[in-house]
């Protein structure tokens, strides 16, 4: 998996691929990130990138030569169809589906905005998915690349070194995570469940997915209905759901 990484501050990029299994996951191949620093592409002799919005508002809106000269650039070592992502709080929500669509590319492409947000104009040329990580707004869109380059780095076949992890996680299913735990068997007087300690796996599974539906059930409701449960465990989830 190849991500280009259009940015105002590539190190803030850069950074995220420097430690741990990111890390790891570049030193073997498996994916790889060019950032582009769109003022390099800016025709103003003083470097500027953004000007005033038409019609007035508070603040700059990024120009949009520099960030479609930067997009040219770019375009020339890839394929025709690459997506190219906006990343902004208009877009449509990101969520692990979304992610696991993405991690099926080759290569993809990031924008990141800053200021007021980037000339509609060049928006409409060259960006295929306009994608938000949540209801909120962030001072660029920096972070929010690396959160969806990094759901989808670890989709990637071989960057997680425990294939299983990525397939049991939250999310998986529409359902939450079953709770973990880790030694000692008693910390602070609090015990870590005696099924799992039995080495019945099949009682295991059952304990982890009973666990994962009542998790989904008392923190998030709304994910159940794209769940697929038995008429058993919808019933269990009910009991949680009112509580
Ligand atoms: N004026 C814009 C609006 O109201 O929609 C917000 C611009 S925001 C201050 C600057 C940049 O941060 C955006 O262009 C986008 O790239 C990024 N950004 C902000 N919030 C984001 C979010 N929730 N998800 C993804 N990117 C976001």
């Amino acid at each position: 998996m190849k991500f280009h990484v259009m940015t105002l501050f590539p190190e803030m990029v850069e950074q995220a691929f420097h430690n741990s299994i990111m890390k790891r996951a570049v030193e073997q191949g498996l994916i790889s990130l060019e950032t582009v620093n769109i003022r390099d592409y800016t025709l103003d002799k003083h470097g500027k990138v953004d000007d005033y919005p038409y019609g007035g508002g508070a603040g700059m809106l990024m120009q949009a030569q520099p960030v479609y000269d930067c997009y040219q650039a770019v375009a020339r070592g890839l394929k025709e169809k690459t997506r190219v992502i906006y990343l902004s709080p208009k877009g449509r929500v990101f969520h692990q589906e979304l992610a696991k669509e993405l991690a099926a590319e080759e290569e993809l492409v990031f924008l990141c905005g800053h200021y007021e947000g980037v000339d509609q104009r060049v928006l409409d040329e060259i960006v295929t998915d306009e994608i938000s990580i949540g209801d909120y707004v962030l001072t660029g869109g920096e972070i929010a690349a690396v959160v969806v380059m990094d759901a989808v780095a670890r989709l990637v076949p071989g960057v997680l070194s425990n294939e299983a992890s990525a397939s049991e996680e939250s999310h998986e299913g529409h359902l939450l995570e079953y709770p973990q735990y880790s030694r000692p068997e008693v910390w602070r007087d609090k015990q870590v469940p005696e099924v799992l300690l039995s080495g019945h796996h099949e009682n295991i599974r059952k304990w982890r997915r009973e666990q994962s539906v009542i998790a989904t059930a008392r923190q998030r409701p709304d994910l159940l209905e794209a769940a697929d449960l038995s008429e058993e465990e919808k019933k269990l989830a009910k009991q949680y759901i009112l509580c």
